[in-house]
């Protein structure tokens, strides 16, 4: 079952710089960066309330966010990540509905969780992402 949004995915061209936008402007606490091989970013992540705001940055040309950031020079949100305490059962009842899944299992996501991908071309335009602490 889905219980919050956990976080969204703000694509960025560079992190440090962005990082310093979220702190100074708005005040906003960077609480760790980290680099997540799977998806060839790097992250910062900060608390906004029960809500996290993520920071991606591409650390390689052929990361997803750097394909984002093809389409979308200046940045923007890139994804929304539902926070689920079933990872598998939100894939299946996902894909059950008829939406096509990018990741049919979980993979290593970044602030040790799991996570999968929606098309967004089957989730209504907004790139949709499901992640359950690692246990
Ligand atoms: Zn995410």
């Amino acid at each position: 079952m889905i219980q919050k949004i956990d976080h969204l995915g703000i694509a960025v061209r560079n992190l440090d710089e962005s990082v310093k936008y979220y702190e100074n402007a708005l005040g906003l606490k960077c609480e760790h960066i980290e680099e997540v091989p799977s998806q060839k970013v790097r992250t910062a992540f900060f608390h906004v309330g029960e809500v996290h705001v993520e920071l991606l940055e591409p650390t390689a040309p052929e990361s997803p966010i750097a394909k984002f950031l093809e389409k979308n020079p200046n940045g923007g949100i890139h994804h929304v990540a539902f926070g689920t305490d079933n990872i598998g059962a939100q894939l299946a009842t996902a894909k059950a509905a008829g939406v096509h899944l990018i990741h049919e299992t979980p993979i290593d996501g970044a602030a040790n969780k799991l996570v999968a991908f929606l098309h967004p071309k089957s989730t209504q335009g907004v790139l949709t992402e499901f992640c359950t602490p690692k246990a």
